[in-house]
């Protein structure tokens, strides 16, 4: 059978993998996939081929699973988190286009904005908005509109990519665009490295939020109107009566 599994492997410890993604890796015959995120599974499916590209070769890391697959190979392709959250779920659709060969199975994962909520507390227990602050694929004047009208909408807000190396400044400046419309006392979080070594979560104040130090590694959480710190804990009510 001709069919390519794409799993998300959820934050990086082995208990929040779901059984599903385990099961599809335990048969598969060859895992592709970003070098760092299998680093994190190797050791626990031995005997395995693993194939590893670098990051910014997603459509290359695509299409060698998708040929594979069309070899007839159980092959599956693994993205940290959820494999259709900024993973790469719908480049393998755009790639294999109007066909049906290989088969395309997507493994659902549990996305940062899960994790790392529930690390900080219940922050995103209302409604939301997930917002990428990388400009490698997305216009910076996007961005920043996302940005604005999120805060207008008084949604909490989590934020992927909030820096790398070639960005340093981009939560500072995505910050300064948010306090155009939230007071500098909002609660936020940091949560960093979820489910992997060096694992931290941090709650401060929007103000202290656009000079903090964030890494590729850290989900940032801002906070809604409602949004306050219980015992420690960053939570945002649904609103139920007491
Ligand atoms: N598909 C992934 C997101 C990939 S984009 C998912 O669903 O989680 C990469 C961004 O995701 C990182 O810059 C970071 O903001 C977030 N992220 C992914 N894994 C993380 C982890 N273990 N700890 C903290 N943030 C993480």
């Amino acid at each position: 059978m001709n069919k390519l599994t794409i799993a998300g492997i959820g934050p990086g410890n082995r208990e929040s993998m779901t059984v599903e993604v385990d099961n599809a890796l335990q048969d598969a015959e060859v895992i592709v996939g970003y070098s760092v995120y299998v680093d994190l599974i190797k050791p626990y499916y031995p005997g395995k081929d693993f194939i590893t590209t670098p990051m910014t070769k997603e459509a290359d890391r695509c299409r060698t699973a998708l040929d594979l697959a069309l070899q007839g190979k159980n092959i599956v392709l693994i993205c940290s988190g959820d494999s259709g959250i900024y993973g790469m779920a719908a480049l393998a659709y755009e790639i294999r286009g109007e066909s049906d060969i290989p088969q395309i199975e997507v493994l659902p994962g549990i996305t940062a904005a899960c994790s790392g909520a529930a690390l900080l507390g219940a922050p995103l227990t209302h409604d939301f908005a997930v917002i990428s602050l990388s400009d490698r694929l997305t216009d910076w004047n996007i961005i920043t509109k996302r940005l604005d009208l999120a805060a207008k909408a008084d949604l909490a807000i989590v934020l992927y990519n909030p820096a790398s190396k070639g960005r340093p400044d981009y939560l500072l400046k995505a910050c300064d665009i948010l306090l155009h419309t939230i007071p500098d006392d909002r609660p936020c979080g940091i949560v960093k490295a979820i489910g992997r070594e060096g694992e931290s979560a941090q709650i401060l104040t929007l103000k202290e939020l656009r000079t903090a130090s964030v890494d590729m590694f850290c989900t940032v959480f801002i906070g809604n109107s409602e949004t306050r710190v219980i015992s420690g804990r960053l939570v945002t009510p649904r609103g139920y009566r007491l």
